[in-house]
């Protein structure tokens, strides 16, 4: 009999989760704790209406719902599930009422703890951990139930046997594991279903800006050659004039192939080359720039002679664009440091610098084609080094903290090698 109702529960519990898989797949607003919230009350509602009564006690799976909504959907979907089963229990009053109401608060409370936080764990610890607050919620009705018994003991006699409270534990654990499971395979298809949008956007811009960027930079280089050529015979204002426009000209060509080299990056010369002497140069590229804003650029260089295979320049440029990204970021006075590490088969790069750091929205945003916070910046130099870095079979890892700043994680494949070759 009690297997029966619970059997029936945790359909009753797996509606919701199905329903709402059906509905995101026709729908585009995809986020809405009201809903959420209105599809897990009924379950619990429906929990409620076919739960097995035991002298004065209902067992089902009502906080099934309860915990998955604070969890998944936030606390306003939690809060009205909440409500629903506590405006139930009232109606359904009984000798048992308190506990009930008492219970349910307890219940209630792990997972509203939770409702920020679950998002900092990966897929397969978020439902373990929505796991682990089912197990917490059935000792605490375990717990609630003893002290009952005891309080009501003259007067009142429970008459559950074991096998049948771990019956329920086991229902319920269950459920709730199968359940964060499907949900997680949810935010999974939606989470892909945006990247795939997203890049079929980016492709198609991409290409068309391309092939207008291309276009543009012809004439661009046509009209920079003329005006050098008219420069050199004018003197006073209009040099100085010249001077202006060459150098925007400049910036404008560099937009240009920055955008190119993000559209398509070119690996003209594929060579073989030790990642420190690169790592070297680059550094001494960039120290120019570190002392002008008062920043230490530090490096700290691995011995070992790590060889990488793949266009030199590129490698320099995304190094370039993500360590130049650390010194603007750094204020006078702060410092950048580069190390390097490497194993058999990958080396690491890791560029810290103690600048302003990013909040979280911003971190999610950075690699996005034109993001940028600064007033001359053009947003294309963190989105360029991705692109190399992923052409090239490498991972770039962002870590940041708002006024600590900002730790940028390189992995780039190659070999480990005796420095057998010549640079
Ligand atoms: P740009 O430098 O032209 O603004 P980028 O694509 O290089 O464009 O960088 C985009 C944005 O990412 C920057 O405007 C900045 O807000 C942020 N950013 C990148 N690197 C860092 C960093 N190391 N510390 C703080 N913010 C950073
Ligand atoms: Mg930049």
């Amino acid at each position: 009999m009690l297997a029966e109702k619970l059997l029936l529960n945790l359909l009753i519990t797996l509606a919701p989760v199905l329903l709402f898989s059906i509905l995101i797949e026709n729908k585009r607003k995809i986020n809405s704790p009201i809903l959420c919230g209105f599809l897990q009350s009924i379950a619990s509602l429906a929990c409620m209406i076919f739960s097995y009564s035991n002298y004065g006690f209902n067992w089902d799976l009502r906080y099934v719902p309860l915990i998955l909504a604070f969890l998944y959907a936030g606390p306003v979907a939690g809060g009205m599930v909440l409500t629903t089963l506590f405006g139930t229990r009232i109606l359904m009053g009984g000798e048992t009422v308190v506990f009930g109401i008492v219970n349910t608060l307890f219940t209630a409370l792990l997972p509203l703890l939770f409702t920020k936080k679950i998002w900092n764990f990966k897929p397969k610890k978020r439902v373990f951990l929505a796991t682990l607050i089912g197990a917490w919620s059935l000792l605490l009705c375990y717990f609630s139930l003893t002290i009952f018994r005891y309080l009501e003991g003259n007067f009142f006699k429970l008459d559950f046997n074991i096998p049948d409270l771990l019956l329920v534990g086991l229902i319920q654990t269950m459920a709730i594991a199968l359940e964060a499971k499907l949900v997680e395979g949810i935010i999974e298809r939606i989470r892909m279903k945006k990247e795939i949008q997203r890049s079929e956007k980016l492709n198609t811009l991409g290409e068309l800006a391309a092939s207008i960027a291309h276009e543009v930079r012809n004439p661009l280089t046509v009209v920079k050659g003329f005006l050098q050529l008219m420069q050199q015979e004018e003197k006073g204002k209009n040099y100085q004039y010249l001077s202006l426009v060459l150098s925007e000209l400049g910036r404008a060509e560099s937009i240009i192939s920055d955008y190119l080299n993000f559209a398509k990056p070119n690996f003209e010369k594929i060579e073989e080359f030790p990642l420190k002497v690169v790592l070297a140069e680059v550094v001494m590229l960039l120290e120019p720039l570190a002392a002008k804003q008062g920043v230490q650029l530090e490096s700290e260089l691995d011995t070992t002679w790590f060889i990488l295979v793949t266009d030199r320049n590129q490698l320099k440029q995304a190094l370039v664009n993500l360590i130049k990204n650390a010194i603007e970021a750094t204020p006078d006075g702060g410092k950048v440091t580069i190390h390097n590490k490497s194993d058999n088969n990958k080396a690491s790069i890791l560029i810290k610098d103690t600048g302003k750091g990013m909040t979280p929205e911003q971190l999610s945003r950075i690699g996005t084609l034109f993001y940028t916070t600064k007033d001359k910046g053009t947003g294309l130099g963190t989105s360029v080094s991705l692109r190399i870095i992923e052409t090239m079979n490498g991972k770039v890892f962002y870590k940041s903290e708002p006024g600590v700043g900002t730790e940028v994680r390189m992995v780039l494949p190659g070999s480990k090698k005796p420095a057998l070759v010549n640079f």
